[in-house]
């Protein structure tokens, strides 16, 4: 991860560089935003009057990237701290016939970029040498009032690339800003063409704002610009008093991973069902680690709610899984944090390693070893002697040995 000062200061020296080179150069889009509104930029973009080629030729072909010439972006490579920043020329977008990516771009003006970009609060420039902010678009205004607007005419840029309907409900939700009425409006009228967007960039859009501190205040925007039935259907037909509950264990989660945020969104009837997790998470394009986390989350939920009630063994192996502190911020979330349960489950997690999750007395060699043919009651056996372990029932492995034979000869049982 490059650090924070030091892409302040490469994205400095870009700008220096080039108007060394008697070219304009200012920051652009997000990273003013972000400094104006006292955040540390995720990264910074530059924008020029130079063309492609020019910066290319300016910074060397060995240090820059020609990541996408065709639209005048050209990804230059700092130092190792810095990391790379990507250089764009200045441009309007042309028409827009798939509504989500130009067909063409012209290189242009610092005005007219400004106005190509999607809201007012991301069309500023920002002269990192004199200081100065440029706004062409009354972004000031508009990040001072809170609001994200839409640079022009609503329906025309939203209509443009329905994308942007999105990204207006995630910057109006992680800055706490309003969206601005007309622009609202707007995605209220189109929010069905949500669904001409690529799978994958709506599910990028909504990853960022459920991993967001503000995913409680995103789903309740998500709903109010109407776009919830098209991008998560199964949370649009919760009642109510589900869907209040659910925003209230959205918001009451910590930092949660993917999985456990989409495990929120699904806990509540009449969907705690972990099949959601997959229709969800492969509609959305997420990664089968997450959906199977998800859905191992939903399935397990029952299990730790009733801990205290529940035989150990059945517990503990929840606890030493790998998604246990995602299913325990999840119940927390939803039981609060003076849960009974929840107490049981930190008590034993607690536990010395080898009274929580002792080594097994014996595994698959030793029923060999003790006469056994490999086959499919293995697992079966194993289990059994491992719940009579964790029951503090054996504990030896001769005792384990011992209760193969009884499980073996007793009636009923897998042989
Ligand atoms: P963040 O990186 O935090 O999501 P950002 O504003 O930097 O916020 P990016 O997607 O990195 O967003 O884009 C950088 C800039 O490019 C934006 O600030 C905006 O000016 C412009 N931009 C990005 N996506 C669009 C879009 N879909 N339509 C119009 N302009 C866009
Ligand atoms: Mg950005």
């Amino acid at each position: 991860m490059p650090d924070a000062a030091s892409q302040r200061e490469f994205a400095l020296q870009i700008a220096k560089q080039l108007r060394g080179a008697g070219y304009e150069a200012v920051w652009a889009g997000g990273c003013v935003r972000d400094r104006l509104l006292g955040y540390v930029p995720k990264d910074y973009d530059v924008a020029t009057n130079a063309t492609p080629e020019q910066i290319r030729d300016l910074f060397g072909r060995r240090r820059t990237l020609p990541i996408g010439m065709a639209f005048g972006v050209v990804s230059v490579l700092g130092p190792r701290a810095a990391g790379q920043i990507d250089v764009a020329t200045f441009r309007t977008d042309a028409t827009y016939s798939d509504g989500r990516h130009p067909d063409h771009v012209t290189f242009t003006n610092a005005e007219h970029d400004a106005q190509r970009r999607d809201f007012t609060i991301n069309g500023l420039f920002y002269d990192p040498i004199a200081n100065e902010v440029i706004d062409y678009v009354g972004g000031q205004g508009d990040l001072a009032r809170r609001i994200v607007r839409a640079i022009g005419d609503p329906r025309l840029r939203l209509a443009e690339d329905k994308l942007r309907m999105l990204r207006a409900v995630r910057f109006a939700a992680t800055f706490e800003f309003a969206i601005e009425p007309v622009t609202l409006a707007t995605i209220q009228e189109m929010a069905p063409d949500i669904l001409t967007v690529s799978a994958e960039r709506i599910g990028m859009e909504l990853r960022r704002m459920l991993v967001d501190r503000h995913r409680a205040t995103a789903i309740a925007l998500l709903r109010e610009s109407k776009l919830l039935p098209h991008v998560l259907p199964e949370v649009a037909q919760l009642s109510e008093s589900a869907f209040l509950e659910t925003a209230r264990i959205l918001h009451a989660l910590d930092s949660p991973t993917l999985s456990t945020a989409l495990a929120a969104l699904l806990c509540q009837p009449p969907t705690p069902d972990a099949h959601l997790a997959g229709t969800l998470g492969r509609r959305l394009k997420y990664t089968n680690k997450e959906i199977e986390r998800t859905a191992w989350l939903l399935a397990h939920l029952p299990t730790v709610a009733d801990a205290p009630t529940l035989p150990w063994p059945r517990v503990q192996r929840i606890l030493i899984h790998d998604g246990a502190a995602e299913i325990l911020a999840l119940h927390g979330a939803i039981a609060g944090s003076n849960d009974r349960a929840l107490a049981f489950c930190r008590e034993r997690l607690s536990w010395p390693v080898d009274k929580l999750n002792p080594a097994p007395l014996v595994d698959g060699a030793d029923l060999i070893g003790h006469g056994l043919k490999p086959g499919p009651v293995f697992s079966n056996l194993l289990e059994q002697v491992r719940d009579a372990q964790l029951n503090g029932e054996i504990h030896a492995t001769a005792e384990a040995l011992a209760l193969v034979d009884r499980l073996r000869a007793a009636p009923n049982t897998l042989r």
